[in-house]
């Protein structure tokens, strides 16, 4: 398993002031606008750009162009120098054959280079289908059934969707390409498949109360979804627990790992809970996972416990203890949150011919699906 896919998961994502967003919001998914901001390098003290472009200047204007490599610097007064010329502020490249690379990455549509507070900032302005091209393999296995590739397409356009109308970044762009949204490098994960999984869901979103809604997913559950009362405290309508044995197939389905207790001592303390030489320790459930850890009597919640003791060590939130002298035991099932679609167990699905719909209608029941465009 690749470690964005492993960050992704295992980022606590919290969805408090989700759904009060969502119900004081106006947006809805038939006035949304399909193109995206995504911001692909930030705060740079320079940026490699390369490719046939027009330059433009904010207003669409044409000042300039490149064939070839160019280096952007930021220079004083909100200025910056693009192959040793100045401008005055945002540069855009708009390709006239083929693609934009910045920082020896491609990228589709078009790039802006943007003067920001600390230097220059690169925003990807492309076409929400372009976008989710670029992430459904990142998010996924390359050699997932295609109906489960359908879905994670549906699911990463929703996300963008949803961040975009709901939720964007800053001024600057509505997404980050880093697990904080969703990864995103350009072209370079783009295959056959999953180009045919974005082309034939094109414009499906998820939607609840006419508003896109708000998706999660991780690895795999274990056994049962988890809510997103009981791991976030915001109730969601349609991110309630569900039954899955099918992602059995996940080599964290079930998993044990044995630590020093001496070793998570340490790592507690840096946490910042004094717990001393661990004598006791057990477990606090909830209804489907742990709620806390009680560690000689301290409390610790259980995602600040996986925080400080690792989420690539601790892989989920539904594990038992046991101690035995100065070996801590823990067994456990599932990797991620638990909340909302469970990966392997679409993946599962899609292999026993369940379609698309069907498969994320049944981890987010309740949930519309609609064509935007
Ligand atoms: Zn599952």
């Amino acid at each position: 398993m690749t470690v964005f896919l492993v960050l992704f998961f295992t980022t606590a994502i919290s969805a408090d002031d989700v759904l009060s967003e969502i119900l004081k919001s106006e947006a809805t998914v038939t006035s949304f606008d399909p193109t995206l901001r995504i911001g692909i390098v930030q705060d740079a003290a320079e940026l490699i750009f390369e490719g046939d472009a027009q330059l433009l200047d904010g207003d669409g204007r044409m000042i300039g162009a490149i064939q070839g490599r160019c280096r952007a610097l930021p220079a004083a007064g909100g200025r910056q120098t693009i192959c040793g010329i100045e401008y005055p502020g945002t540069v855009v490249f708009a390709p006239k054959f083929r693609f934009m690379s910045v920082n020896n990455r491609l990228f589709r549509g078009r790039v802006e280079s943007i003067r920001s507070e600390k230097g220059l900032t690169a925003v990807n302005d492309l076409h929400i289908e372009e976008y989710v091209r670029g992430v459904v393999n990142k998010e996924i296995m390359p050699g997932w059934h295609i109906e489960a590739k359908k879905a994670q397409a549906v699911l990463a356009r929703t996300y963008a969707v949803h961040k975009k109308v709901l939720r964007p970044r800053n001024a600057l762009f509505d997404l980050e390409p880093t697990v904080l949204d969703q990864v995103y490098g350009g072209l370079e994960k783009e295959d056959v498949s999953a180009n045919q999984a974005v082309a034939e869901t094109r414009g499906e979103v998820l939607v609840y109360r006419d508003l896109p809604a708000a998706v999660y997913f991780h690895s795999t559950c274990g056994g049962h979804t988890a809510s997103a009362k009981e791991v976030w405290g915001t109730e969601m309508p349609y991110l309630v627990s569900v039954p899955c044995d099918y992602c059995k197939g996940s080599s964290l389905y079930r998993w044990s790992r044995v630590l020093d207790a001496r070793e998570v001592t340490k790592k507690l303390d840096a946490a910042g809970y004094t717990v001393g030489t661990i004598k006791k320790i057990a477990v606090e459930r909830g209804a489907t996972r742990v709620a806390a850890v009680v560690v000689n009597g301290v409390r610790i919640e259980v995602n600040q416990f996986r925080k400080a003791v690792g989420f690539m060590t601790i892989y989920s939130n539904d594990f038992s203890v046991s101690l035995s002298g100065h070996t801590l035991t823990f067994s456990g099932k599932g990797f991620g949150h638990g909340v909302g679609v469970c990966q392997y167990g679409m993946a599962s699905l899609a292999e026993k011919g369940k379609d698309w719909r069907t498969i994320l209608r049944y981890y987010l029941p309740g949930i519309e699906i609609r064509k935007m465009y």
